[in-house]
Formats: C-alpha cells, sequence, structure tokens
C-alpha cells in the first residue's frame, strides 16, 4: 500500500510560516494584499477565488477583487488591469483565464507589472521562471507540486523525473522548477511514443495531462513517486472530481502517490499567498 502524500499538511505548514511573515511585516505597517481580477462570473474562478480569499484571511493578509463584466471592451479592460497594476497597495495580481474570446489575453496579460506577477501570466514572469531568477514566480500549481516535493522529503538531485504534460501552465514549468534542482527530467505530451514505457522509467513521475484516471496500471511499476496534478469530472463518479491517475488501479503498486482531491490542489491557495508575500517583501526592501 503506498504512502499517500496528502496536500493539507503541506498547505498548513506554508500557512504557519507565512502568518509569522505577515506578523513581521504588520509590525512596519505593511499589509500585504492580493488584488483578483475577475472578468464574468464562471463557477470554477467563483470557487477558486473563495479558497484565495480565505486563506488571505486566514495568515492575516488582505484581498481584494476586481470584478468586470463578460462583454467589456479591450481598451475598458487595458485600463482596468493598467490601474490594478498601478495600486500602491496591491502586492500580487491573480487573473483568471481564459479570458472571453474577443479580448487579446497576451496584451493584456503584458500589462501586469513583472513584481506582482504571482502566477506568472506575463512573458516578463516566465521569462524570469526560464532563466532561473529568482524574483520571478512560477504559476502557482508547479510551486505546489514542488513545495509537496519538498515536504515530503523527496530527493530530486539526478533522479529521473518525468512530467506528462507541457503546458505553460503546469507542464513546462514544472520542468524548469526540476531540473533548477538538478533532477533528469523528461517532458512528455500527446505525441510522446511509448508513454507507458518512458513513465515507467521515472523515480518522481508527474501527471498534468488533464485526462481522467489516464495514468493507469500500464504506466507505473513499484517503488515509483507520482504526483497527480489532474482536476478532472470524474466519468464514474457524476458531480465528483479525479485526477489524470487511475488511483484505485495505482496506488497498490507504487511507493508514494498524492490523491485527487485532496492533493496538490489544496496546496495552491496557499501558493499564491506564499508569492503574494514574497512579493510585498521585495516590494518593501
Ligand atoms: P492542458 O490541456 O493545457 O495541457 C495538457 C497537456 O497534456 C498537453 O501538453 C498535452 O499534450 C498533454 N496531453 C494531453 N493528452 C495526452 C495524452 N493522451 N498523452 C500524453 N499527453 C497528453 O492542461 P493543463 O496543463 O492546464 O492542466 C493539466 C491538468 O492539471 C488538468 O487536469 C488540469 O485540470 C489540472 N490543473 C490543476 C491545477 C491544480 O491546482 N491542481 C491547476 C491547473 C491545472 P500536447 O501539448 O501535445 O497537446
Amino acid at each position: 500500500m503506498a504512502e499517500r502524500l496528502k496536500g493539507k499538511p503541506v498547505a498548513d505548514a506554508i500557512k504557519e510560516e507565512l502568518t509569522k511573515k505577515v506578523e513581521a511585516l504588520k509590525g512596519r505597517n505593511i499589509v500585504p494584499k492580493l488584488g483578483i481580477v475577475r472578468v464574468g462570473a464562471r463557477p470554477d474562478d467563483l470557487f477558486y477565488e473563495g479558497g484565495a480569499k480565505k486563506t488571505c484571511t486566514a495568515v492575516g493578509m488582505e484581498s481584494e477583487v476586481f470584478e468586470y463584466p463578460e462583454d467589456i471592451d479591450q481598451a475598458a479592460f487595458e485600463k482596468a488591469i493598467t490601474d490594478v497594476g498601478a495600486k500602491k497597495d496591491i502586492n500580487g495580481i491573480l487573473m483568471f483565464s481564459p479570458l472571453p474570446k474577443h479580448l487579446d489575453e497576451r496584451k493584456i496579460r503584458s500589462l501586469i507589472p513583472v513584481a506582482k506577477d504571482v502566477d506568472c501570466l506575463s512573458l516578463g514572469g516566465a521569462a524570469k521562471v526560464f532563466t532561473d531568477d529568482p524574483t520571478g514566480f512560477p504559476p502557482c500549481t508547479p510551486t505546489a507540486c514542488m513545495d509537496m516535493i519538498h515536504y515530503y522529503n523527496i530527493p530530486i538531485k539526478g533522479k529521473k523525473c518525468v512530467v506528462v504534460g507541457r503546458s505553460l501552465v503546469v507542464g513546462k514549468p514544472l520542468a524548469m522548477l526540476l531540473l533548477r534542482e538538478h533532477g533528469t527530467v523528461t517532458i512528455c505530451h500527446s505525441r510522446t511514443e511509448n508513454l507507458p514505457e518512458v513513465c515507467k522509467e521515472a523515480e518522481i513521475l508527474i501527471a498534468a495531462v488533464g485526462r481522467a484516471k489516464m495514468i493507469n496500471a500500464d504506466y507505473v511499476k513499484e517503488g515509483q513517486i507520482v504526483i497527480d496534478v489532474g482536476i478532472n469530472a470524474d466519468p464514474d463518479n457524476p458531480g465528483k472530481y479525479c485526477g489524470d491517475v487511475n488511483y484505485a488501479e495505482v496506488e497498490p503498486i507504487v511507493e508514494r502517490i498524492s490523491p485527487v482531491p485532496a492533493g496538490v490542489g489544496s496546496v495552491t491557495t496557499s501558493v499564491l499567498c506564499k508569492q503574494t508575500i514574497m512579493a510585498c517583501e521585495m516590494q518593501n526592501a
């Protein structure tokens, strides 16, 4: 039976540390604040927003939501995001994406000041992450994976790490973070040949595919550590969600595995707060 790598203890440890940092900042009359930019009201965005606000409150920092109508035009939204970016009391910005199709998202992302880009939406932010600049903030999900790996004392240096997925929000930056810590990284995607065999070679296997329960018993072997980033509607349990890993099949085989729900997803809002507090510290250094 595999050890279950739960997200909650990781999130709790981060929040404990952050609470101390916020107290120290408050001692200097500084209160870190996250700005949440939302266009429209998608249920997933509202759910994540609720969690982010709750975590901000839990660690003693502030948050403010900037909400815009679904039909806001490009010029108005460019002005809005520029104004939020210029606010002195906002240290970090989370903007929900994708934006409605009529908006030029690439251009809008570039208007987020890099120093406040705590979820790696801008090209400047991505450039920092991909050049190992420690003042850049990776997207929150890959950072959450790294925090899980660190919390559970999983060695990375020299280890074979296989990341399934190459998106800019998860797979690619995660591969960079593993590489930064001297993992030997393979990035897989939809055109990878012999994917099950490649996955079986991994010491650390990370699934960020967006396909419910795709990584099954054929992809794993004994002794592996499996981190499941996926969040998918569960085809077998309507109304529930599941990971990219078939937990029931994989768990009896591998050594350690993160569950879904209650795994990586439980850590992301704590990471968002952590990166906002880091941004605040840098802005007030
Ligand atoms: P994307 O759809 O942007 O990327 C999926 C990646 O998986 C692509 O690189 C794609 O390859 C690859 N892929 C798709 N199908 C296959 C296949 N059959 N075999 C091999 N590779 C495949 O998804 P995201 O990166 O945004 O998200 C990945 C997962 O993580 C999703 O389940 C998402 O819900 C979840 N997620 C979880 C978060 C959290 O906080 N826990 C936050 C963000 C995402 P190609 O590039 O060739 O198309």
